[in-house]
């Protein structure tokens, strides 16, 4: 019973996690969302998606000053993207570490970025920093009624 309420308060987080153009273009999208399928977080959104700018703005506003920042919106709206929402404890993170550094050339092998990426301009991939930007960018990227709450069979498999 008490393993049970503990685990039952454990802080269960979203991550907004978005498949690139380039990843897009180079057919690198269900090997992406295989790592995190795989990994076992719940898929709760999934769609391809044409950006607008004024979104890619949005979705990238804290890094309104940087020099890189137009280059960046070009990117992002440079084609469809897959857009994903991802559910479980400590997804954010976790989420981050199987992603690995912006920097591709610096992420470790087994990383996504570390395995088939080369360059900071081309990083194949996104994911929130924090949950709390985990919510905010699924709300930006999903509407009411595109993300799907569900219970997958293989929930007790997974954790005790
Ligand atoms: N970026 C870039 N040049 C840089 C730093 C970042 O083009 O010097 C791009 C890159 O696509 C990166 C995105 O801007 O993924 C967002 O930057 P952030 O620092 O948030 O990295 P991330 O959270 O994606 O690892
Ligand atoms: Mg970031």
């Amino acid at each position: 019973f008490l393993p049970h309420l503990i685990a039952s308060l454990e802080q269960v987080d979203q991550t907004y996690i978005m498949v690139k153009p380039d990843g897009v273009q180079r057919g690198l999208v269900g090997e992406i969302i295989s790592r995190f399928e795989k990994k076992g977080f719940k898929l709760t959104g999934l769609k391809l998606f044409q950006c607008s700018k004024e979104l890619a703005e949005e979705h990238y506003k804290d890094l309104k000053q940087k020099s890189f920042f137009p280059k960046l919106i070009d990117y992002i709206t440079s084609g469809p993207v897959v857009c994903m929402a991802w559910e479980g404890v400590g997804v954010v993170a976790s989420a981050r570490k199987l992603i690995g550094a912006t920097d591709p050339l610096q992420a470790e092998p087994g990383t996504i970025r570390g395995d088939l990426a080369v360059q900071t301009g081309r990083n194949v991939v996104h994911g929130s920093d924090s949950p709390e930007n985990g919510k905010r960018e699924i709300a930006l990227w999903f509407k009411e009624g595109e993300v799907c709450d569900w219970t997958p069979v293989q929930s007790p498999w997974l954790r005790e």
